[in-house]
């Protein structure tokens, strides 16, 4: 089991790969049948905070077993007090090294929230909640003007994760003591619903 959030990120590289490569660990398929044992205790070595896109799921892109990954999942992979809380949750639980924040290509929920940039007042209250969170990393941003291109959508997708990123550390004490203290890694990652790979494109400078 990865110790650092270094060593817990090149797992997930490396198992990201076998994904790419439509190959499965032994590893993974083994887990199934370890379920008992798994019940007494988790000892997950990522948080992975994603979206809930039915094309994305975590434990897929990564090739990882049960009981491997602390999986957060939320339409626009946004932090609102639950998700800062279920993070918080597992670093100090289990001692969890390193926390994704995952977005992907054609996120629905990003488009969302662009098109109520483009329509307002389109959004159902519910909806709102999402797309509230969202909107905030989308303003000042070159490709704001009105229209569809598949750039303009990439571009949303990047700057809410930082965004999400950003969430995480303003607004838990706890989280920001952890990266400062003991190494807690918060990566934003990208993750490529056309060839399956996932580029960690961000980490915060301070790190
Ligand atoms: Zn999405």
């Amino acid at each position: 089991m990865p110790k650092s959030g270094i060593e817990a990120l090149e797992k997930l590289r490396e198992g990201n790969r076998r994904f790419v490569d439509h190959v499965i660990s032994l590893e993974a398929l083994l887990s199934h049948a370890r379920r008992a044992e798994h019940a007494k205790a988790q000892e997950p070595f990522a948080v992975i905070l994603g979206c809930s896109d039915s094309r994305a799921p975590a434990e897929f892109i990564f090739d990882q077993g049960l009981g491997d990954l602390f999986v957060i999942r939320v339409a626009g992979n946004i932090a609102a007090p639950s998700q800062i809380g279920s993070v918080e949750f597992a670093v100090e639980r289990f001692g969890v090294r390193l926390v994704v924040v995952l977005g992907h290509s054609n996120c629905g929920a990003v488009q969302a929230t662009l098109d109520a940039i483009d329509c307002p007042g389109d959004v159902s209250p519910a909806l709102h909640a999402i797309v509230d969170r969202i909107m905030p990393s989308l303003t000042d941003t070159p490709l704001l003007e009105k229209g569809d291109c598949p750039e303009r959508t990439q571009y949303a997708v990047r700057a809410n994760v930082r965004h999400t990123m950003q969430r995480l550390i303003q607004d838990s004490d706890f989280i920001n003591r952890m990266r400062k203290e003991k190494g807690l890694l918060i990566v934003g990652a990208d993750y490529s619903l056309d060839t399956g790979e996932v580029d960690f494109f961000e980490t915060p400078p301070a790190q």
